[in-house]
């Protein structure tokens, strides 16, 4: 097992490549960390800023040795890592944050919300579904119009169907790929909020003022923090954010997903067990980031200040919006963060631009 505190000089290891990984191994790097990637794709975001880069399948086993063999902590960027893989690399004696229950939890929408209700974090009516006549059964329960999610692999808007009537919950469920699904209430909300939190290997809590979220076509176009909000809906957020965090026993960065109802009460939508891209406002918002604070966190440092030290409008940079680069640097109050990604392809994540103004 590593010993922690991890000293600088020490290799962190991180499946998955993207803009993510990258902005880890930027933060790991400027504490005096190595890092290697294990990463599918060749000439991924994150290896090309890493010492090194395993470019395997997540759960190759040849692949998972050589980063047991470099790091003796290893995290993740994105939520859909085999849990075979997280197992085999805790049977080689490595660390790995946050933990299966965080990973298992997050990568099935029943088991998420379940695990939500239980520790008293609200969340819409739910129910779920295996088969075309459960669906239906699933949608007279929750009230239509419902949104059918498949409980597995769904992103950014994918894997999701509206459901106005019970009767249409078949062909929705057959669209979907006739695979399980959960059935959600509407959320009736005003405004999407989310908050980002993280939890130290001592137990330690540390959590970030919340974002205002808009999304488009069911990708995030643009967060403005910290977000205008009463006292109560922060200290809301924050009961859910460190319920969340203490009941999965979790180390590292969350982002929690929530919907402010017309009446202020909160609903969860969603955990990332994972740095977010809600959280990208506090690279320049905050002076410990949610990425230094999330190697921090799996590394066993203390965990840094979350305090706003400025107002920040995020904006994701998708598809060739990212040609807008020149115009951006010229402003002043904009900061520019490219994922050196060679190809934009419509939609793709490309970069993001945090304004900065005085709070
Ligand atoms: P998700 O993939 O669960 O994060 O959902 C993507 C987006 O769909 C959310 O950001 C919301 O805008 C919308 N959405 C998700 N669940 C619901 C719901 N139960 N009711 C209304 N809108 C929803």
């Amino acid at each position: 097992m590593a010993d922690l505190p991890l000293e600088p000089g020490s290799t962190i290891g991180i499946l998955g490549g993207g803009q993510l990984g990258r902005m880890l191994a930027l933060a790991a790097s400027r504490l005096g960390f190595d890092v290697a990637i294990l990463e599918p794709e060749p000439d991924s975001p994150a290896a090309r800023v890493s010492a090194r880069a395993i470019v395997t399948p997540y759960d190759d086993p040849a692949g998972l040795e050589t980063l047991a063999g470099l790091a003796s902590v290893v995290t993740y960027e994105f939520e859909n890592v085999p849990a075979a893989a997280v197992a085999r690399l805790a049977e080689m004696g490595v660390e790995v944050a946050p933990g299966p229950r965080a990973l298992q939890v997050a990568q099935d929408r029943w088991e998420e919300k379940s695990f939500l209700n239980a520790h008293g974090a609200p969340t819409v009516a739910f129910a779920k579904a295996d088969s075309a006549e459960e669906a239906v059964a699933a949608a007279e329960q929750v009230g239509a119009p419902a949104l059918m999610k498949t409980r597995r692999e769904g992103y950014d808007g994918k894997g999701q169907r509206w459901v106005e009537h019970a009767h249409e919950a078949p062909a929705a469920f057959a669209a979907l790929g006739a695979e399980p699904v959960i059935l959600e209430a509407a959320a009736d909300f005003q405004r999407e909020l989310s908050i980002i939190a993280a939890r130290g290997r001592d137990g330690a809590i540390a959590i970030y003022p919340l974002a205002e979220n808009h999304h488009e076509n069911g990708i995030l176009r643009r967060s403005i923090a910290p977000a205008r909000v009463s006292p109560q809906t922060t200290e809301q957020a924050e009961r859910i954010a460190a319920r969340i965090l203490s009941g999965l026993d979790y180390v590292g960065v969350v982002g929690v997903e929530l919907f402010e109802m017309k009446d202020g009460a909160l609903l969860v939508n969603e955990i990332a067990p994972r740095v977010h891209n809600t959280g990208h406002w506090t690279l320049d918002g905050c002076e410990v980031d949610q990425f230094e604070q999330h190697v921090r966190a799996v590394a066993g440092w203390p965990l840094g200040p979350t305090h706003a030290t400025a107002r920040v409008e995020m904006l994701n940079l998708l598809g060739d919006e990212v040609d807008g680069w020149k115009r951006f640097a010229a402003e002043p109050e904009t900061r520019i963060h490219l994922y050196g990604k060679r190809d934009a392809k419509p939609g793709r994540k490309m970069g993001h631009v945090n304004r900065v103004k005085a709070l």
